[in-house]
């Protein structure tokens, strides 16, 4: 089934939002297999190492809790783990994405301090450092930053976050959503003082939506201990423990974990690190085809620019429902909307998971081909423009 209309359509349906992200066929296949029994052996055998191999990714040594669920809910289990009715949070309105977890903070019963930006750049770590030096009494007790804002295609440096919380002498928790960021960009949970990483399984990681995550360091977990906030199915305690023998207090999704082991194994083979400067060369390629076209990014940082996402955005008086409609129409081809108050204005190209030079290329060429037949004014060679780009790198 796809979202192109009915009827055989010769060729493929590129889904070219940021995430949920094309699955592969060798994770296709790994996880077209007969039911595990999560209380067995075999289950217990897969686990242990996909426990162990996870943590690879995070780049930490620490426990990584895995949960069924989407990343909403993995904010929701960095929150209520740790954190207690009335605790102070800093967030950043950096997107539509930092806005919903700073809304889900208020909505537990956290006071947010939510520092307001123009969406087109990520978290400034100087006013970080400011406020909390400003914060004498200490009562912020976590500070939320998003990695990679998917509505905006604006990345904030964590190793600055982490040196700007350590110049201020603040002790607050470093919580870390890194939801389109983890498997496509470096990401460091030991050795940027990452208190809780937050991730999902329909990006970086190329699976379908389900899976989630809290890397944990060991500052969290003794929060955990003391931390007020009501919580059940989330509790890190319950699962770490049964995870310790290979299995869950809850039925786990089997499937979606015989796909994680071969995602790994994919991701380990190319290797991380080649991992990264792909997702960076398409990211490149992709802005150097926007400049061609006489678009604007949505991000106006340089050293923000996202090597997963890119937010275009649209000439005066158009519209991107219609343009994207266009191009799925015509082309098969999905594109990213633009989120709360970028709906109407923005459109987002995915470039990330399992994705390589020609996807990107057909991606970019599904792109230049709408604007012309969606009437959007903009100039030939964007297209051009990327295949320089590649050539060059
Ligand atoms: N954080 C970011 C940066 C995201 O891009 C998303 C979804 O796209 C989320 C959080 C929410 O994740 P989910 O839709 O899996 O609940």
């Amino acid at each position: 089934m796809s979202d192109v209309a009915s009827g055989y359509r010769p060729g493929r349906h590129l889904v070219q939002v940021p995430g949920p992200t094309n699955v592969p066929e060798r994770v296709l296949r790994a996880m077209a297999a007969p039911t595990l029994d999560h209380r067995g052996p075999q289950f217990a055998a897969l686990m242990r190492g996909l426990f162990a191999d996870v943590k690879k990714v995070f780049h930490t040594g620490q426990p990584v809790v895995m949960y069924p669920g989407s990343g909403t809910g993995a904010w929701e289990a960095a929150l209520v783990n740790t954190l207690s009715a009335g605790d102070a949070v800093l967030a950043f309105e950096v997107g539509h994405f930092a806005s919903l977890w700073a809304k889900m903070a208020t909505q537990l019963g956290l006071e947010v301090d939510l520092v307001p930006t123009d969406w087109r750049s990520g978290a400034d770590a100087a006013e970080l450092e400011e406020r909390l030096r400003r914060d004498e009494g200490h009562r912020i007790k976590a500070v939320l930053i998003t990695h990679n804002e998917t509505s905006t295609g604006a990345t904030t440096s964590i190793a600055d976050v982490r040196a700007a919380i350590d110049r201020a002498g603040h002790p607050a928790m470093l919580f870390v959503d890194a939801v389109s960021s983890l498997a496509s960009i470096d990401y460091r949970h030991d050795e940027w003082g990452v208190d809780v990483t937050i991730a999902g399984s329909q990006k970086g990681l190329m699976l379908p939506p389900g899976l989630c995550f809290n890397a944990v360091s060991e500052r969290a977990l003794l929060a955990s201990k003391t931390a007020g906030l009501p919580r059940a199915y989330w509790e890190w305690g319950p699962i770490l423990e049964q995870n310790a023998q290979g299995f869950f207090p809850y039925t786990p999704p089997t499937n979606l974990f015989l796909g994680l082991r071969e995602a790994l194994d994919m991701l380990f083979e190319e290797g991380l690190d080649a991992v990264f400067l792909r997702h960076q060369r398409h990211g490149a390629a992709t802005r150097a085809a926007v400049a061609a076209w006489g678009l604007e990014l949505q991000c106006q940082d340089p050293p923000s620019y996202s090597p997963t996402v890119t937010a275009v955005v649209m000439p005066e008086g158009q519209r991107e429902e219609a343009f994207r409609q266009v191009v799925l129409e015509r082309y098969a081809m999905s594109l990213g909307a633009g989120l709360s108050k970028l709906a109407g204005r923005v459109f987002r190209i995915g470039h990330l998971g399992d994705f390589d030079d020609l996807t990107l290329v057909g991606t970019l060429a599904g792109v230049e081909l709408g604007l012309e037949l969606a009437g959007v004014p903009h100039q030939r060679g964007g297209v051009a423009a990327a295949l320089e780009a590649l050539r060059g790198r």
